[in-house]
């Protein structure tokens, strides 16, 4: 039986760097534990995890007979096949409680701050362990892209101490410049299909009976969209339909001017409208201020729902 560590499907930073840091924890504790990851890593981690010169996790979506400590989810949707069959040793996450049981004690560290690597960070801290420069890196910039810079809802104090602290292991001068060189290579959208966009960051919610996909996509300005919003539409139709879903939406985030234009298709697009007290026009509607899907639009939907 071996021991994973892995973070949710459609992965974003956080999940594929918080399984690295949380597998090297492990493994120094006494623990042997694998990196893995749900599925191919999104330009941006390819950036992270080759900048500190990390190796990509091992790609796995079924882990029944082995051992399995999840990060950054607690929700079954996002969780990998055959989860029944897989023994779960733990949960480290920074997510609304999800709907995953478990038929024995485990360990679980959930916190409502910004990005689970600030709490791997408190993990190491706790079990005294130091952190190795690569990861210390990886785990700053995870933290940097969920927080988007610290502007997001979602940021706390907690993460952005943890972030000057990471720099400082990891050598790095300048924190805030190489988060803005990672979101840049986030906004380089142009060459990705519809479909990889659409799923790039990607969550399907159980709401009231209904399923309801909510994507994202932060970028540095929202003009490299100009001529595909009719392509993602397209597409995000074909998707709607395929799983039998309610809602598709897909925020269009610019982390600059801080906030989000929704992409909207739905069988009651009144649902959406009432949510964020908006109309839209043309299926589309800009919501100034939305940087956070946790925080600013799940919750809003689910009392809509
Ligand atoms: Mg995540
Ligand atoms: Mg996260
Ligand atoms: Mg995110």
């Amino acid at each position: 039986m071996k021991t994973y560590a892995c973070g949710h499907i459609n992965p974003d930073t956080d999940s594929v760097c918080s399984a690295i840091a949380l597998a090297y924890l492990k493994t120094q504790i006494g623990e042997p534990c694998i990196p893995a990851c749900q599925g191919g890593l999104s330009p941006e981690s390819e950036f992270v995890l080759s900048t500190f010169g990390l190796e990509k996790p091992e790609l796995k979506n079924d882990f029944s007979g082995e051992n399995l400590y999840i990060t950054d989810y607690s929700d079954l949707a996002q969780a990998p096949h055959n989860l029944k069959e897989t023994n779960i040793l733990g949960i480290v996450d920074h997510h609304k409680l999800g709907d995953i049981t478990t038929s024995t004690p485990l360990e679980c560290w959930i916190r409502p701050v910004g990005c689970t690597c600030t709490i791997v960070k408190e993990m190491f801290e706790h079990h005294k362990v130091e952190i190795p420069k690569n990861i210390a890196g990886a785990m700053m910039l995870a933290i940097l892209s969920d927080t988007v810079l610290f502007k997001s809802p979602t940021c706390t104090k907690a993460d952005t101490k943890a972030v000057k602290e990471l720099a400082q292991i990891a050598g790095v001068e300048d924190f805030k410049a190489l988060g803005m060189e990672m979101f840049l290579v986030k906004s380089a959208v142009k060459g990705a299909t519809p479909r990889t966009l659409l799923l790039r960051d990607y969550k399907d919610f159980e709401m009231g009976g209904n399923k309801i996909g909510i994507g994202q996509l932060e970028v540095v300005d929202l003009k490299v969209f100009d001529d595909m919003k009719e392509a993602l539409f397209a597409d995000m139709k074909a998707y709607k339909a395929e799983g039998g879903r309610h809602t598709v939406m897909l925020l269009l985030t610019d982390i600059i001017t801080e906030g989000s234009q929704f992409l909207v298709v739905s069988d009651d697009e009144s649902k959406v409208e009432s949510a964020f007290g908006k109309k839209l026009e043309n299926h589309q509607m800009w919501v100034d201020g939305v940087l956070s899907r946790k925080k600013q639009v799940i919750p809003v939907m689910e009392k809509q729902f």
